[in-house]
């Protein structure tokens, strides 16, 4: 499997030794022409106004926005969730807005700007997942054809997915366990 891993800005180089571990390609995607012919892609962690900034001036906001369109697999992690937001509690910013979720950046306060925590995700198993949260957004609202695959304690969404397309709020790329990725995997090979 050819899976694309967004390389303008953020933790890229960790999701691309997740997918070799796979046993998937890594390919890294600064241009719209790396984008032919991949299977699947990844939107990392980072900072998503400047990603968002960067993929604008790039021109892979538009294309991205329509092969996701077209049913491309996305994953999107952390600031990767933000930019495949519809609707995104932040101005100023252009996300792609594939998927019908509401987000808010920052949503865990400045105090606790990070954590761990062992979360239930039914998708992956009977194991918890352990998630590791950075400045982390959550899922605020969600259309009904999206699945929300996890949640917090208060309840709000930090892994949903929508057709193809799958988010987390925190980092699957950080933890030694491949779950997340391999899920993501198997919708990339059911297509
Ligand atoms: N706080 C960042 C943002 O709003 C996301 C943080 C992350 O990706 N770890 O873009």
């Amino acid at each position: 499997m050819r899976i694309g891993v967004l390389a303008v800005q953020g933790d890229f180089i960790e999701h691309a030794s997740v997918l070799r571990q796979l046993e998937a390609e890594a390919l890294p995607v600064r241009l719209p022409q790396e984008l032919d012919g991949l299977d699947g892609l990844i939107i990392p962690g980072g900072e998503s106004t400047a990603i968002s900034r960067l993929m604008l001036s790039y021109g892979l906001t538009q294309a991205i926005r329509d092969l996701a369109r077209d049913g491309l697999p996305i994953l999107g992690t952390c600031a990767g969730m933000i930019l495949l937001a519809k609707r995104v509690h932040e101005p100023g910013m252009e996300p792609i807005g594939a998927m019908d979720i509401e987000v808010r950046r920052n949503a865990f306060g400045r105090q606790v700007d990070s954590f761990e925590t062992d979360l239930a995700i039914p998708a992956l198993g009977q194991e918890p997942f352990h998630a590791v949260f950075i400045r982390a957004p959550l899922v605020e609202g969600a259309s009904p054809e999206v699945e929300i695959l996890a949640k917090v304690d208060s309840g709000a969404g930090v892994a949903a997915r929508q057709g193809k397309l799958v988010v987390s709020a925190f980092h699957p790329e950080l933890t030694d366990d491949p779950r997340f990725h391999a899920y993501f995997l198997s919708i990339v090979g059911a297509g």
